[in-house]
């Protein structure tokens, strides 16, 4: 087994928590890691294929989201979940399908999104991200007190951070709404998103492609429509609403509280 499968299968594990949200049967999750231009993670329907594009950098502080988003409880778990309620057990075959730039995108990426927040809150991470680093093998990883810190300040920067990965959306306006050349809008992502100069390059590829230029949206917007929706209600009962999102297929009109 590659060393990269068994980081990602070992993190995919240690993410779940306890029978928080149930899994049909055979809903195992399988974590590959392949070397591809492609997105920086693909998934699958119900026997979840997860590609890691390992020609992209990856933050290790950003891996327990990227596994979550990908697998549980975000795709993997929704689309099981909802292949055995709406598809096996109510002949739902239109809910076998899934269409980019539909209304669903906004609920499945928003639920992927937010997803973490369960699998790995924010109070008890600090653990498994000196976990990752030390598996990552990087190098302040050998001084436990500077990884104990990284890892902090990791989480005490992550909902800013979290905010400014609604930038994408912003560099999609700015290419295709203001007329911005594609090396300033990459720029604007190096410098103002942060972003490393690979990463910039693969979000300007899904900018510019005619049938993903609107789908870096689905991400911030779902993920907002969902906080609206989610965080009016006690912290105890958020987990039980959140639940809904993998056995119902709730529209964004359904979702949306009014102002
Ligand atoms: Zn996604």
């Amino acid at each position: 087994m590659r060393p990269a499968l068994l980081f990602c299968a070992l993190l995919a594990a240690s993410i779940r928590p306890a029978d928080l949200f149930g899994a049909p049967n055979d809903a195992s999750r399988l974590v590959d890691a392949v070397k591809r231009g492609d997105t920086a993670a693909v998934h699958t329907l119900l026997r979840s294929r997860v590609d890691v594009n390992t020609d992209l950098p990856v933050r290790a502080s950003d891996l327990i989201g990227l596994i979550a988003h990908e697998t549980y409880p975000g795709h993997h778990l929704e689309h099981a979940w909802k292949e055995a309620d709406l598809v096996d057990a109510q002949g739902r075959l239109e809910c076998s399908v899934i269409l980019l730039n539909t209304p669903e995108c906004l609920i499945s990426e928003g639920l992927a999104d937010i997803g973490v927040q369960f699998a790995s809150p924010l109070e008890g991470r600090a653990d498994l991200l000196i976990e990752v680093f030390e598996r990552a093998g990087l190098s302040f990883a050998a001084d436990p007190a500077a990884t104990r810190e990284v890892a902090e300040i990791s989480i005490a920067i992550s909902l800013e951070r979290e905010r400014l990965s609604a930038i994408s959306g912003n560099a999609a306006i700015r290419r295709h709404v203001d007329g911005r050349s594609h090396e300033e809008v990459a720029a604007y992502l190096r410098d103002v998103g942060r972003y490393p100069a690979a990463r910039a390059e693969k979000a300007l590829e899904i900018i510019e492609d005619p049938l993903l230029r609107t789908y870096y949206f689905a991400y911030a917007e779902g993920e907002a429509l969902l906080r609206r929706w989610l965080e009016p209600l006690p912290e105890p009962e958020r987990a039980a609403r959140f639940g809904r999102l993998l056995h119902e297929q709730l529209t964004p009109a359904a979702v949306t509280v009014p102002d």
